[in-house]
C-alpha cells in the first residue's frame, strides 16, 4: 500500500483547508484502516473551515478535519475480530473514554472525555482513516456509500427525534437545516399525525416539502398560530424538536406546544439567551439537551429504519469530486443547501 495519501488539511490557525498529502495513518491492535469513499461536510467542518472562535479555542493545528465518512475497511490490528477486510462501514466519529461513571454504566455517549474525530483528532476527510474497531459500524446493502457518509447527522436527527414518543403526536421542528429535515423524515416514519417545520430560508423549507411529507412554514411570512388552526391542533403541538439555536424560534416553540408538552434541543444558540423560564414552569414543558447519537443504540434504530424505508436521500444536494472540494464548501457557505458529499474514490 502507499504510505502518503490524499487530505483536507488545517495547515495553519485560518481560514480554509488545504488538499495535501499526509502520511497514511499506522493502526494500533485495537484499531482499523478504512479506505474513506465518501464524506459529508458538516456545520462543525464550516465553523472549522471559516476558523471562528469555537474553531480556534477546540481545533489543534495541523489536523485532518473531517468525521462524517463512509469506506471499506482495508487493514485490521491483531486485537480485531468480528469486522474483515473489505467491509463496507461507517463509524462513530466520538471517541470515547472508558474510565468515567457514564461511560462504565454503559451510556457511552455521555462520556466526558469523549475527543471528537476531525475535531480533536485526526479526522475523515482523508483517503484512508485510523478508527478503533469498537467505533465502526458495518453497513448494510440497503445502506450505500451517499447515506452511509450522512449517518452521523442523521444520527443526530433520529436521537433529537426518538427523545420523545411521536407516535400518533403532533410535532414541531424549529429549524429547516439538514438535521432538522431529516428529523422530520423520521418523525413521520415513526408514526407522528402532523409534522411542522419552520424556517425563514424558503429554499431550505421547500428542500424540507420534497425530502418528507411535512408542513414547511416560513414564519417570516406565516404565524405559527395561523398554522396551528389551519391543522385544526386545539392545544398546540405535542413534541417540539429545536434545531435552530435560534432564540426567537425556541420562544415560538414554547408557545405553541401543549400544556405538559416535550421539547428535545439539538440547535446550539450563539451564546446565553434569555428564557422565559416562567413559561415553561407553568406550561409544565420538559427540556431534555441531545447530544450526538446514543453509541450504538442510535446506529441500530438508523440502520434498521433505513433497511425498513426511511427515505432521507434527497437531503444531499450536491456531491463533488474532493479535487473540487472548494465547490463544495461555497455550497454550504451559501446557507441554502442540504448535505453536501464530496467522494474520494
Ligand atoms: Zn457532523
Amino acid at each position: 500500500m502507499r504510505n502518503t495519501m490524499q487530505a483536507l488539511v488545517k495547515t495553519a490557525p485560518a481560514p480554509e483547508l488545504e488538499l495535501r498529502y499526509e502520511p497514511v495513518p499506522e493502526i494500533g491492535p485495537d484499531d482499523v484502516l478504512i479506505r474513506i469513499k465518501k464524506t459529508g461536510i458538516c456545520g462543525t467542518d464550516i465553523h472549522i473551515w471559516n476558523w471562528d472562535d469555537w474553531a480556534a479555542k477546540t481545533v489543534p493545528t495541523p489536523l485532518i478535519t473531517g468525521h462524517e465518512f463512509a469506506g471499506e475497511i482495508v487493514e485490521l490490528g491483531r486485537n480485531v475480530e468480528a469486522l474483515s477486510i473489505g467491509q463496507r462501514v461507517s463509524g462513530e466519529g466520538h471517541l470515547i473514554g472508558k474510565t468515567s461513571r457514564q461511560s462504565r454504566a454503559g451510556k457511552f455517549h455521555l462520556d466526558p472525555e469523549t475527543r471528537g474525530i476531525g475535531v480533536n483528532e485526526q479526522g475523515a476527510f482523508a483517503e484512508y482513516l485510523r478508527l478503533p474497531a469498537f467505533n465502526v459500524v458495518p453497513l448494510p446493502d440497503a445502506v450505500d456509500d451517499d447515506i452511509g457518509a450522512i449517518l452521523d447527522p442523521l444520527g443526530n436527527a433520529v436521537h433529537t427525534a426518538l427523545s420523545f414518543d411521536l407516535v400518533g403526536e403532533d410535532v414541531l421542528i424549529t429549524g429547516a437545516g439538514p438535521i432538522g429535515i431529516m428529523a422530520a423524515a423520521v418523525a413521520r416514519h415513526v408514526g407522528a399525525r402532523n409534522v411542522v417545520i419552520t424556517d425563514i430560508n424558503p429554499d431550505r423549507l421547500s428542500l424540507a416539502a420534497k425530502v418528507a411529507d411535512v408542513v414547511p412554514v416560513n414564519v417570516a411570512e406565516e404565524d405559527l398560530n395561523d398554522v396551528t388552526f389551519r391543522l385544526k391542533l386545539k392545544e398546540g403541538f405535542d413534541v417540539g424538536l429545536e434545531m435552530s439555536g435560534n432564540q426567537r424560534a425556541l420562544d415560538q416553540m414554547v408557545e405553541a406546544l401543549v400544556m405538559g408538552g416535550q421539547i428535545a434541543l439539538l440547535g446550539i444558540p450563539p451564546g446565553k439567551s434569555p428564557v422565559d423560564w416562567s413559561r415553561i414552569v407553568f406550561k409544565a414543558i420538559t427540556i431534555k439537551g441531545v447530544y450526538g447519537r446514543e453509541i450504538f443504540e442510535t446506529w441500530y434504530k438508523m440502520i434498521a429504519m433505513l433497511e425498513n424505508g426511511l427515505n432521507v436521500r434527497d437531503v444531499i444536494t450536491h456531491r463533488f469530486p474532493v479535487s473540487e472540494f472548494r465547490a463544495g464548501f461555497d455550497a454550504m457557505l451559501s446557507g441554502s443547501s442540504g448535505k453536501v458529499v464530496l467522494d474520494w474514490t
